[in-house]
């Protein structure tokens, strides 16, 4: 029976990159050897590794701008960490939006102070708070583009005088933006760009060397951009299979191609969700509401048996929400086809059909 994959998280990829990354195992190149046991400074790796590199740039068109992309290891999380290692002096000012940022925070008040200038925390994240200032003085401000637990999502961006740092792992390459507001975006590849071992830094040069204390090598963004992403020997299998999604998107048509798709799923998931009495979005503002990850539960509980079943029988995997919200949680990245939305909302009024 074909699957249905709404996992949140590592998920969905193209099946024509899994096909391939799977060749790449067994025979890379024609080398008669397998991708994970050459070297990663054998020429075949070095041009996956800087053609990785270039299609991000080329993705977020932030080409010849001043701008160098990274594929680094620790997840996003050690992002959290890096991020305030070179770029906090003295102060930070972070949007808190979900788990996610909380996190963010809470690495970055190792190293200095923060300043947390909206926080949607005391309603369980359920909205994107919009009226806050960012003070001047703060060394750069973050944010995340898209709570993946919560599902809501940032639609546009405040204008900083500061450096504008922005955690995009949820939702990176799935929608335009303009990327050049951006000092430094980063994502686990985890979601919309490959499997889990590989994290996107897209930094723009200048914002680095502000920072008086001593950065350890590899937490320093310099030392991996001197070293063209190859200060110690990277994640060569995850940098592959992004480099095949990249190349895959692009062929698609690129960002914008991706982008109407993806309106297309979020629109007819969530008409359902709003039409079907049985069913309630968790978000409480609809402009809020992620394209990546829809939130909702069922309005009477009882029914919930009855609705895994029939979940569980339409061939759908990773639907349930996390621990934290409960419910639902339907994520809906680059890789997953209209017509998986379609079988969920099937099964959606199969479920009002049968109450
Ligand atoms: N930031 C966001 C928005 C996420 O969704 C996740 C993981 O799901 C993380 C950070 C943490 O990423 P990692 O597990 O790669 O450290």
């Amino acid at each position: 029976m074909k699957k249905h994959n709404f996992s949140a998280g590592p998920c969905i990829l193209p099946q024509s990159v899994l096909e391939k990354s799977a060749e790449a195992v067994l025979n890379f190149n024609g080398l008669n050897l397998s991708l994970i046991e050459i070297s990663h400074r054998s020429k075949d790796f070095v041009a996956v590794m800087e053609s990785a590199r270039e299609l991000a740039l080329e993705h977020l068109n932030l080409q010849n701008k001043g701008y160098k992309a990274l594929f680094l290891q620790g997840g996003a999380s050690l992002e959290f960490l890096m991020v305030a290692y070179n770029l906090l002096e003295k102060k930070a000012a972070y949007l808190n939006t979900g788990t996610w940022s909380d996190k963010a925070i809470k690495e970055a008040k190792l190293l200095g102070e923060v300043a947390e200038v909206a926080s949607s925390k005391e309603s369980n994240f359920n909205f994107i708070p919009k009226n806050y200032s960012i003070p001047n003085d703060a060394d750069y401000f973050h944010c995340t583009s898209n709570n993946t637990i919560f599902g809501t999502q940032m639609q546009s961006f405040p204008e900083t005088q500061i450096p504008l740092v922005c955690d995009m792992s949820s939702d990176i390459f799935s929608r335009r933006l303009d990327f050049s507001k951006f000092d430094l975006i980063y994502a686990g590849a985890q979601k919309n760009m490959g499997p889990a071992g590989t994290t996107l830094v897209v930094i723009r040069e200048e914002i680095l060397g502000k920072v008086s204390r001593a950065i350890p090598s590899m937490l320093n963004y310099k030392v991996h951009i001197d070293k063209d992403s190859m200060f110690n020997t990277p994640a060569v299998f995850p940098v592959y299979v992004s480099m095949l999604t990249l190349q895959w998107l692009k062929d698609l048509g690129g960002i914008e191609a991706i982008e109407k798709v993806n309106n297309q799923k979020a629109e007819l998931l969530y008409s359902e969700i709003d039409r079907n009495p049985l069913f309630e979005g968790f978000v409480a503002n609809k402009e809020d509401r992620s394209k990546m990850n829809a939130t909702f539960n069922l309005v009477d509980d009882q029914l919930k048996t009855n609705f895994d079943t029939i979940v569980k029988e339409a061939g759908i995997n990773g639907l349930n929400g996390h621990r934290s919200v409960g419910g639902y949680r339907a994520s809906m990245y680059n890789a997953l086809p209209m017509e998986s939305v379609q079988v969920l909302v099937d099964v959606m009024q199969n479920l009002e059909k049968g109450a």
